[in-house]
C-alpha cells in the first residue's frame, strides 16, 4: 500500500528540527490525488496519517523543542466561549487528535507563520507548550463533548489553544468541540446539554453574546456546522444552546 512506503520514508525524517518542511508537501500531495477517491477511502487516509503522527508523539521520535519558550505568557481573562466540531465521525481519540493538529495546525504555522508575533519560529522546532506526562500535545481545545454527552477536559483555562483563526481571540477565549461531523447537523440534546453545562459551571462571566461559532470569529470555515446560525426559516442550534443557558 502506497501509505505504508510513504511511513516508512517519513519515519527518519522526522528526526530532522525541521522535518514537517519536508513532509507537508508530500502530505499537500497525497491529499489532492485522494480526492478522486470514496468518502470511505479518503476517511481511512486521513486515520492512517493521522495515527502516524499521534503513534511517533506518543514514542518521542518526532523532533519538538522540548524546552520552549512560555507558550501562554498573553493568555487573558476568558470572556468568550468558541464552538466547534472535529469534522470527523465521533469517537475521535486524544491521541490522534494531538497527531492531527501537529500536522494540520501547527506544522503549517511552523512553516509559514500568519500571526505576526509568530514570524521567529519560522523553520524552528515546533512546540505548544502544553505537556502531558512529559510529552507536548498539540489540542486547539479545552473541552471535548462526546456524543453520550460525557465532556473532557483537553487543555487547561491557563493555556492558549489554537483555535480561533484570531490571535487575540485565541488569548481571551475557550474553546469547547463536539466530537463528530455537525457539517450539515444538529448535536443531539444530550450534546447540547453537556456543552451548556461546562459554559454554565465554569464560565459564567461570559456574556452570552460572547459565545460564538468558529465561523462567527473565522469566516473561512463553515465550522461547527452550517446549521449553527438561524436563518429567516430555520433556528439555528446556537439559539438551542443559548436557551438552555437562560
Ligand atoms: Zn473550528
Amino acid at each position: 500500500m502506497v501509505i505504508d512506503e510513504i511511513k516508512s520514508r517519513w519515519a527518519p525524517l522526522l528526526k530532522n528540527s525541521d522535518w514537517y518542511i519536508a513532509i507537508l508537501p508530500e502530505l499537500e500531495e497525497l491529499r489532492r490525488q485522494s480526492r478522486g477517491k470514496s468518502d470511505a477511502e479518503q476517511e481511512l487516509l486521513k486515520i492512517e496519517l493521522y495515527d502516524f503522527f499521534a503513534e511517533h508523539l506518543a514514542a518521542g521520535d518526532i523532533a519538538l523543542d522540548n524546552d520552549p519558550p512560555n507558550a501562554d505568557a498573553e493568555r487573558k481573562p476568558i470572556d468568550a466561549v468558541i464552538i466547534h466540531h472535529t469534522s470527523n465521525p465521533p469517537g475521535m481519540t486524544t491521541e490522534r487528535l494531538s497527531g492531527m493538529e501537529l500536522i494540520r495546525l501547527y506544522a503549517p504555522e511552523f512553516a509559514a507563520p500568519k500571526y505576526k508575533a509568530d514570524k521567529k519560529i519560522k523553520g524552528r522546532p515546533i512546540y505548544s507548550g502544553h505537556f502531558r506526562n512529559g510529552r507536548q500535545v498539540f489540542w486547539p481545545y479545552h473541552w471535548f463533548v462526546r456524543s453520550d454527552g460525557v465532556v473532557e477536559r483537553l487543555l487547561s483555562d491557563d493555556e492558549i489553544g489554537w483555535q480561533a483563526g484570531d490571535w487575540d481571540m485565541n488569548c481571551r477565549s475557550i474553546a469547547i468541540c463536539f466530537d463528530g461531523d455537525l457539517e450539515n447537523a444538529r448535536p443531539s440534546d444530550t450534546e447540547l446539554v453537556a456543552a451548556a453545562g461546562i459554559i454554565k459551571e465554569r464560565y459564567p462571566q461570559v456574556a452570552h453574546e460572547r459565545i460564538f461559532g468558529h465561523r462567527e470569529i473565522n469566516p473561512r470555515t463553515t465550522c461547527p456546522s452550517n446549521r449553527f446560525l438561524s436563518d429567516a426559516i430555520h433556528q439555528g442550534w446556537k439559539d438551542d444552546l443559548l436557551e438552555l443557558l437562560k
